[in-house]
Formats: structure tokens, C-alpha cells, sequence
């Protein structure tokens, strides 16, 4: 069977780098097995799924790499999921409640109070015919409950029933379906919760392995029951442990901390966010991986840690860096050519510059400078401006290369006295116009005499 796999999320906001990291799981999963990738909106809730955020979502897994086969809206498959309801309630196993939340609450307390597990009593099931019409008549419409199978013959006497399964994540688990309440999958509206839609898509679209956050982990228990009475068998499930922020906070769509398409928009490189998102809270290291491929052969779902994993959101800023400055020229020429960094030069210029790029765009910056000249001419004090124009008369000839800047600064030295950083920063600035930048040993050859004449004070 091919491995399937699904990322469904609501498309109610932006997804951050802790929605990232649970599509990039089922991704390098997928990637891992030669499994496909399935898209699913869950949007039952239509007053707050928005078109334009399932639109984001799609335009920011492709950014990351991500390549669904298949797009999938909850929302255009109700009918198939009003089919499970008539087959659950066929069966027995979904009943109509009619209880307030108050009402619940108040239960609730009561249960607490007796030392009794705060779960529902399923008094809904000892409601007779004319119960059910009184309560109808007072205008009450009721929600229905998965009766779930924690019971010999008497749904009353429940008793301790596991639900275990070896989480590709977790290794194995066990969730005691007594220790919950019968899930409602439809609500008094008629609306669905996210439960029952879930189950029905993953049976109908083949999903071999359900990877998702481990705040789904008791959901699970109730939703493998629900597989089972829906006459299929359960897929695998994998659980991994959530994002939070260093303070311990949980990262929200609707906060827009973290965005994926704020980090796009501020250059950061999708390699940078997908090696953060998978690597931290594992027990790999953090490092910028360059490709998807590779960051699929560090991959390892089992090495994930079980609690919370706290990042910075400055290391993400880090890891650009770092995958910017071994980054090849050929992963890089077509955005370069954007920039209009183009022609025999273009290789050597990424070379020299891309160590000190903070993003692949600045590179810009760079080529503008050497090839139109410091964009702070300024910048020189009075001062300096005398010994650079005493420095720039004892420019070797060309040809240049890596050691022409030694020979140009020792002349330099030998010439005025000067040294250290009284000699090559009023240099830096003269040829840069900044205070720091590439090594101006790599920059000069790449100058040359004429241009670099040019920038005499
Ligand atoms: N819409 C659910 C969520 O975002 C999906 C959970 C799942 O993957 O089953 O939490």
C-alpha cells in the first residue's frame, strides 16, 4: 500500500513554523516511503475558514517545497459524512443528547464532588420517547454523541478499555477510552466537530499514517474507536511534540507570531525554516540542511523528544545565515540573474560576497558597490581621505589576484607607517563605503584597477 499522508489544517489564518512543522513531518514521512502528500482543508467551521487563508496555506507549503497531490476541502464533502452519521446512528452508536452546557457543567461539578471521573453519564441514553418529545417541544435540538465502546453489555458500567497502537513518533501508547466523555460529532446546528469529518476523509482517501501534533493524542483513542465502528481498520498514528516560544507559549494562527509568509517576506530562505522546524526538539542537531532530500535522510520521526520543543525565533535568523554562506552558485544563479547579477564575474562576486549576507537579496547591495561604487562616498573622515589618496598611488599593476591586496597594504604600511585597522578601514571604506563587508583581499581582483582608481578620493 502506498503511503499516504495528509496536513489539515483549518484554514482560519496563517499557518506559523509549528503548522510548518507538522506538514514538513508528513512530507519527509511521505518523501521517506515514496508516499504521496495529501492537502486537506478542514473548513467545517464556515463562518471562520476563508478561501483566501487555504490560498496562503497552499502558496506557503509550495514555498517550503511541499508538492500535494491532492487538494481536498471538508467543506464540499458534507454529504459523505451525513452518510456516516446515518450509518452511526443505524447502528446504535451515535445518540441524540439534549443537555445545556450549564446543565453539563452543573453535572460535571457533581461528579467531581462524589469523586467520580468528570465525564458525561450518557443520561441522554435513558431518555424515553416522550422525554425526547417534551424536550423538542421546548424548542431544544440535540447533539449527538459517539457512544464509545468502554463497556461489556451495560453502557452504565463502563470499564477501563485500552486503546493502544505504536506511534511512529511516541513508540507505543495507550489511551483508556472510560477515562472520556462520548465525543459529540454533530452539534445542535447540525455543524460537525472536527472528529467524525477527519475520520471519514482519512478512511476515503486512503490515509496509511495520521501525523499531527501530540495535543490529538486522547482524540486518537476515540477516533480509532471510531474507525473501527465505521467497519475500517485504523491507519498509524504519529504524534510530535508542539513549538512553543522560549517562554513556553504556544505559537497561534491567529497571532500571526511567526508566520511562514512573514518569514518569506523578510528573506529568510525556506530551507532556514524547514531545517528549524524539523531539527529542533529532536534529538538532532539544529543545523541549516540545503535540501529537502537531505533534511528527509536526517529525518528520523522516533528521534523527536516528547516534551514541548522551545526554540528562538532568533535562530531562524542563525540558520539563514549559515545555509546562505555555503550556499553554491548554481542554487543560487536564477535569483542572482534577478537581481541583475549576471555575467563571467557573477560566480567569483558570490563567492566573495555571500559570506556576509544576511539574505540572498543583499547580494544586491554588493554588486551595485562594485560595480557603481560606495553608496555612502562620505563616509572617509577629512583625515583619511589624505592617506587613501596617498594609498591609491601605490596600487600594484594588474594582473590581480587573492594576493594583491598583502602586497597593495604592505606597500601601504611601509610607505605612510600606518597598520592594523588605521591602515585597512579607511581602505574598506574608500573601495566599500561601509565599515564592514567581504574580505577586501577576495573583493580587489574582483575591482580591478580601473574600477578601483575610480574610487580615489
Ligand atoms: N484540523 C486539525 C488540526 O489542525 C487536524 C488534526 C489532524 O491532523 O487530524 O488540529
Amino acid at each position: 500500500m502506498t503511503t499516504t499522508v495528509r496536513f489539515a489544517p483549518s484554514p482560519t489564518g496563517m499557518i506559523h513554523i509549528g503548522n510548518a512543522r507538522t506538514a514538513l513531518f508528513n512530507w519527509l514521512f511521505a518523501l521517506k516511503s515514496g508516499g504521496q502528500f495529501i492537502q486537506r482543508f478542514d473548513d467545517t467551521d464556515v463562518a471562520r475558514s476563508k478561501q483566501e487563508y487555504a490560498d496562503a496555506i497552499l502558496e506557503d507549503l509550495h514555498w517550503l517545497g511541499i508538492r500535494p497531490t491532492l487538494v481536498d476541502y471538508q467543506s464540499r464533502r458534507f454529504a459523505i459524512y451525513d452518510a456516516a452519521v446515518g450509518r452511526l446512528k443505524d447502528s446504535g452508536l451515535l445518540y441524540a443528547c439534549y443537555e445545556t452546557p450549564e446543565e453539563l457543567e452543573l453535572r460535571r461539578k457533581i461528579r467531581l464532588s462524589r469523586k467520580l471521573p468528570p465525564v458525561y453519564g450518557r443520561e441522554a441514553l435513558k431518555l424515553s420517547s416522550a422525554d425526547i418529545s417534551a424536550l423538542e417541544a421546548e424548542g431544544r435540538r440535540p447533539h449527538w454523541r459517539f457512544l464509545l465502546p468502554n463497556y461489556e453489555t451495560d453502557p452504565f458500567a463502563t470499564q477501563r478499555t485500552e486503546v493502544r497502537w505504536e506511534d511512529v513518533v511516541r513508540g507505543p501508547q495507550t489511551v483508556d477510552l472510560a477515562s472520556m466523555s462520548d465525543p459529540v460529532l454533530v452539534r445542535e446546528d447540525g455543524s460537525y466537530l472536527y472528529t467524525l469529518p477527519s475520520v471519514v476523509d482519512d478512511i476515503d482517501l486512503g490515509i496509511t499514517h495520521v501525523i499531527r501534533g501530540d495535543d490529538h493524542v486522547t482524540n486518537t483513542g476515540a477516533q480509532i474507536a471510531l474507525f473501527k465502528a465505521l467497519g475500517a481498520t485504523p491507519p498509524a498514528f504519529g504524534h510530535h511534540n508542539l513549538l512553543t516560544t522560549s517562554t513556553g507559549e504556544g505559537l497561534s494562527k491567529r497571532t500571526g507570531a511567526l508566520s511562514i509568509a512573514g518569514l518569506r517576506e523578510a528573506g529568510i530562505e525556506p530551507m532556514a525554516v524547514a531545517s528549524l522546524a524539523v531539527l529542533i526538539g529532536t534529538s538532532e542537531s539544529v543545523e541549516p540542511v540545503p535540501t529537502m532530500e537531505a533534511l528527509a535522510d536526517k529525518f528520523d520521526p522516533a528521534a523527536t523528544s516528547k516534551s514541548a520543543a522551545k526554540f528562538d525565533p532568533a535562530e531562524v535568523g542563525v540558520l539563514n545565515r549559515a545555509l546562505i554562506h555555503q550556499m553554491p552558485f548554481d542554487s543560487v544563479e536564477v535569483r542572482l540573474r534577478d537581481l541583475g547579477i549576471v555575467g563571467g564575474d557573477a560566480p567569483a562576486f558570490w563567492a566573495v560576497v555571500r559570506g556576509n549576507l544576511e539574505r540572498v537579496a543583499d547580494a544586491g547591495l554588493w554588486w551595485r558597490i562594485l560595480r557603481d561604487g560606495p553608496d555612502d562616498a562620505d563616509a572617509l573622515s577629512e583625515e583619511d581621505r589624505a592617506f587613501v589618496a596617498e594609498a591609491f598611488d601605490l596600487l600594484p599593476a594588474e594582473p590581480w589576484d587573492g594576493s594583491t591586496w598583502k602586497q597593495w597594504t604592505q606597500a601601504v604600511k611601509d610607505a605612510t607607517g600606518r597598520k592594523g585597522k588605521m591602515l585597512f578601514m579607511p581602505l574598506r571604506v574608500a573601495l566599500t563605503g561601509r565599515f564592514s563587508g567581504p574580505e577586501l583581499a577576495d573583493l580587489l581582483p574582483l575591482l580591478g584597477r580601473a574600477r578601483t582608481l575610480a574610487r580615489r578620493p
